[in-house]
């Protein structure tokens, strides 16, 4: 991390899990022990958890995100929820992109970038996700892949905007799989995306943007990870969901 020029921030990813009231009771434990955290604390849970977890989070320093959006702001999308509807409950983040929606909901660069597109303009943070596959690395790719995905997302995004963009790199082989991609590896790609940031914006917009890792990061690797220059934060999926795990990775960030 290199808290001169940006800022650090651990996000909980929490996927299908926890009902409202274990969204509480979770956010309860959570709570106290990340209070003094020296970084951006974010929890972001599933659609029906919301509005308790703002409510649970209320006077505390752990900020409430969602974990996708339409791009369209009302309409005949049977299941979808817009980034105007999220914004109007007080939201601040929002998840794009992640490696799942990809894999499992058809999700492509193009409807990332829409999705992008309408978080923004619903006036939401974005944490946007790119990664690999494993054959994608084993082929020698994953630098060029990693900045089209990167470019594509970010496609009309203009560079006052970038202010509301966290961007995390998500090997997806590491995540939720208890793989691990070295502090190097790690680094190296964050690196990558920040050079595309810097070409496609300039070195201002690069230095300032913030770009996590995630993927099977945890209290026991947070440390080496976050030891690195160019990775600035974690999206924690697992280990989000255990209080002290995810605290851990909090302290380590906020060293
Ligand atoms: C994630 O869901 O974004 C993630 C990184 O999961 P895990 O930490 O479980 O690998």
């Amino acid at each position: 991390m290199n808290k001169q020029l940006r800022k650090a921030i651990i996000a909980g990813n929490w996927k299908m899990n926890k009902t409202p009231a274990e969204t509480k009771s979770l956010l309860t434990e959570i709570a106290p022990l990340v209070k003094d955290a020296d970084c951006d604390v974010i929890a972001c849970v599933p659609y029906v958890d919301l509005t308790t977890a703002i409510d649970a989070t209320q006077g505390t320093n752990i900020k409430i995100g969602a974990e996708n959006c339409h791009w369209a702001e009302s309409g005949a999308f049977t299941g979808e929820i817009s980034a105007k509807m999220l914004a109007s409950m007080g939201l601040e983040y929002v998840i794009i992109g992640h490696s799942e929606r990809r894999q499992y909901f058809g999700e492509t660069d193009v409807t990332v970038n829409k999705r992008t597109r309408a978080a923004l303009d619903a006036g939401l943070n974005v944490i946007l996700c790119v990664g690999e596959l494993l054959e994608q690395r084993e082929q020698g790719v994953t630098a060029e892949l990693v900045a089209m995905q990167t470019k594509i997302a970010l496609n009309g995004v203009s560079k006052d905007e970038l202010k509301k963009i966290i961007i995390a790199y998500e090997p997806v082989w590491a995540i939720g799989t208890g793989k691990t991609a070295t502090a190097d590896q790690a680094n190296e790609v964050c690196a990558v995306i920040r050079k595309v940031i810097a070409d496609v914006y300039d070195k201002a917009a690069a230095d300032t943007m913030t770009v996590q890792y995630g993927g099977s990061m945890n209290d026991g690797n947070a440390d080496e990870l976050l030891g690195k220059p160019d990775v600035d934060g974690g999206l924690i999926g697992g280990a989000a969901l255990v209080a002290e795990k995810f605290a851990a990775i909090v302290k380590a960030a906020s060293k």
